[in-house]
């Protein structure tokens, strides 16, 4: 198993943090979770303008173009024999003694590896439940921060439940899931948080905005209620690694009959052909 450390490939075994680097002791850095089907990485080039725009936003600089990055991706991808995967990828301020502020002259230092992974074609089948959890998050969650807390007790409290997802809401406001985009879908119109510092600008939401564009379903970037997420006729989340998951229950509540909506597996439908058409299955 290949991991890549900055520039370098090397084996998983020889690869060594320091104690003092700063995504280990402040989650100082950034990630991007990348799509890999048949062998090749899908919207990389989207997930990689991301990734520079994450760290622009917390003042790092990524010492390679965006063509060597892209590179470095896809040779990972391939030195691990990925056929259906990922490819996490983050990078961190750098190594340096313990101090809040930006140390000077500090390297910053990048991290990837693959997994194998197949589609959640069952759970896309049948839907998932989720519940609601309080959005106790910062507010910069535009950036793709490795400070994933928040994130991580929201979905720890939907796993223990035996559920799917946590949906986030700041007092009555739906915002996001806990690593997912979230939708309702209303008399034929699909709702969805706007692109603010309030939510991560998924790239699976971006393709989903142009699927409806596409498929003639229209879209209001409007923030919606709890109450009004219960009332939706079809509820979906959507991810690098879920696709576009219908949700068919919150908190115990069926959304529309209980089953993946008519719209929303139009929607699965648009995707997987656009898999298809951009040769990716
Ligand atoms: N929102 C959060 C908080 C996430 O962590 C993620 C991805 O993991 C998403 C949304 C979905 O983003 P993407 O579609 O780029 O995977």
């Amino acid at each position: 198993e290949w991991i890549l450390h900055n520039d370098q490939f090397i084996q998983e075994e020889d690869l060594k943090i320091s104690m003092e680097d700063r995504g280990y002791q402040f989650g100082d850095g950034i990630y991007e979770v990348i799509r890999v089907y048949e062998g090749n990485l899908f919207t990389a080039e989207e997930h990689i303008d991301r990734f520079y725009e994450s760290a622009e936003k917390i003042k790092i600089v990524i010492p390679y173009t965006k063509d060597v990055f892209h590179k470095l991706m896809y040779d990972l991808v391939e030195k691990n024999e990925i056929d259906n995967g990922i490819v996490y990828v983050q990078m961190t301020r750098g190594c340096a003694p313990r101090v809040h502020q930006f140390p000077a002259d500090c390297p910053p230092v990048i991290v990837a590896n693959t997994k194998s992974m197949e589609r959640p074609v069952e759970a896309m089948r049948s839907g998932v439940q989720t519940k609601f959890v309080e959005d106790v998050r910062w507010l910069r969650c535009d950036i793709k921060s490795l400070n994933l807390l928040g994130n991580v007790l929201a979905k720890q409290e939907a796993y223990e439940e035996g559920l799917f997802e946590a949906i986030l809401h700041r007092g009555e406001t739906v915002t996001e899931g806990s690593s997912s985009n979230m939708y309702g879908i209303k008399n034929g119109v699909l709702y969805t948080h706007p692109a603010t510092n309030l939510i991560l600008n998924g790239i699976t939401r971006r393709v989903i905005l142009e699927l409806c564009k596409e498929q003639g379903i229209e879209v209001q970037e409007t923030a919606f209620t709890k109450s009004e997420a219960l009332e939706m006729d079809e509820f979906f989340m959507s991810s690098t690694t879920s696709e576009v998951m219908p949700i068919i229950a919150i908190d115990g509540h069926k959304i529309g009959s209980g089953v993946p909506g008519e719209l929303t597996k139009k929607l699965q439908k648009a995707f997987e052909e656009k898999l298809k058409l951009t040769g990716n299955v």
